[in-house]
């Protein structure tokens, strides 16, 4: 579909045309291409293309089609997970003794792949802080290949300056890449800031009903999508139609999602803030979000996660998160249902205790995942469990 078209609308119809030819029946949502091969009529001619389902499925095609869209570049590829994804963009395009500039409070898994998995092939990686973008340029050696930063991190929200890291980035011939899964493309698009690969846990919000796994890649640059997507068919952790089927339904109501993530977010951020039994409030939609300037230079909205610390202990925190009645105690984000989650003892256990303070991650630093539910609803929940 051509660029002039708005996000929602792009959302709901790329990728999608129904296919009113002769003896089709012109399905206005894209059928689920089930079949793990394609007969043809010559041998020398797969059929519109498509020959195995691993290399490419019709289901498949229409939401990489509908992902390139959304973020406004021409290709978009789609696997089985946000790590898969990011395993195939790593091995795709880095080889043997290469190394890579990361931000410090990378995504668990992530720095798990990176550290543990990686580094067994020979890729190595240093890590610099997103709040200091001249780190990023000190921790280029000879060997750099690539940069690979969060827009928002987890849990306390750093912004990364894509522009300026695109800047470095250019300067030395890297590659920038950008997980912008705590964003959504609704929010942000990384592309246009000057990121050469985009990347979400499509298990987020794109996904968003908690409900599949899947891992997405955008990208402009005609070279580096060849080289990931060959990656994905040689290895092969591509996303299932059904998953593709799933995905596609999410888009299509992304930006009514996020629009109504940020509102309760916001509003629940106001509470938290007034609340005696609450510290600090993290949510890039207050004004004392120390980076609002920069966020609100590359984003147009502030997403759906607020992190907020308790007052009083580890147990206090404990008893607080037992006692919610509608907001779940789960890992995982960007759902429609509110997820809470205690960093220090689920999502960033396995940081180190001085690691995890160093970042910011005390005892009682709570991370919620705002829902779509109604807000008075979870501002009660909220206000009973503190009583
Ligand atoms: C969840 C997540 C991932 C990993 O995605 P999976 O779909 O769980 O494999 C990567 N980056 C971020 C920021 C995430 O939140």
């Amino acid at each position: 579909m051509k660029e002039h078209f708005q996000f929602e609308t792009l959302a709901i119809h790329a990728g999608e045309q129904p296919d009113m030819r002769e003896g089709a029946a012109g399905d206005v949502a894209a059928p689920i291409h089930l079949s793990t091969t394609f007969a043809r009529h010559e041998v020398d001619q797969p059929t519109a293309g498509y020959e195995y389902t691993r290399s490419l499925n019709p289901t498949r095609r229409a939401l990489e089609e509908k992902l390139a869209a959304i973020e406004g570049v021409s290709h978009g590829l789609a696997f089985s997970s946000g790590l898969a994804a990011e395993t195939a963009i790593l091995m795709g395009l880095l080889r043997s003794g290469d190394h890579v500039v990361a931000s410090d409070d990378l995504y668990g898994g992530t720095k798990r792949l990176f550290n543990k998995v990686l580094s067994e092939f020979g890729i190595s990686a240093s890590y610099a802080d997103v709040l200091d973008t001249a780190a990023f340029e000190r921790a280029i050696t000879p060997k750099t290949r690539m940069i690979w930063v969060e827009t928002l991190s987890n849990p306390m929200l750093k912004v990364a300056d894509i522009r300026a890291l695109s800047a470095i980035a250019k300067q030395h011939s890297l590659i920038l890449v950008v997980d912008d899964t705590f964003l959504s493309p609704y929010f942000m698009h990384p592309a246009a800031l000057g990121a050469d690969l985009v990347m979400h846990s499509a298990t987020k919000y794109i996904g968003g009903h908690s409900d599949v796994l899947g891992g997405v890649v955008m990208t402009d640059r005609d070279d580096l999508y060849e080289r990931v997507q060959y990656y994905q068919n040689a290895a092969g952790a591509v996303m299932s139609p059904f998953d593709s089927y799933i995905v596609m339904r999410g888009i299509k109501t992304l930006a009514l999602r996020m629009e109504r993530h940020a509102a309760n977010a916001l509003r629940i951020a106001h509470f938290l803030e007034d609340h005696p039994s609450v510290g600090r409030v993290v949510y890039p939609g207050l004004d004392s979000f120390p980076q609002r300037e920069l966020h609100r230079n590359q984003a147009t909205g502030d997403g759906g996660i607020i992190s907020f610390e308790l007052r009083g202990n580890i147990e206090d925190a404990k008893r607080f998160l037992s006692r919610l009645k509608i907001i779940a105690l789960a890992e995982s984000l960007g759902g429609v249902e509110s997820l809470i989650e205690l960093p220090a003892l689920m999502t960033h256990s396995s940081v180190a205790p001085e690691e995890r303070q160093k970042i910011g991650i005390t005892d009682t630093l709570v991370r919620l995942s705002v829902g779509i539910e109604n807000a008075d609803d979870l501002v009660a929940d909220l206000a009973q469990a503190m009583a």
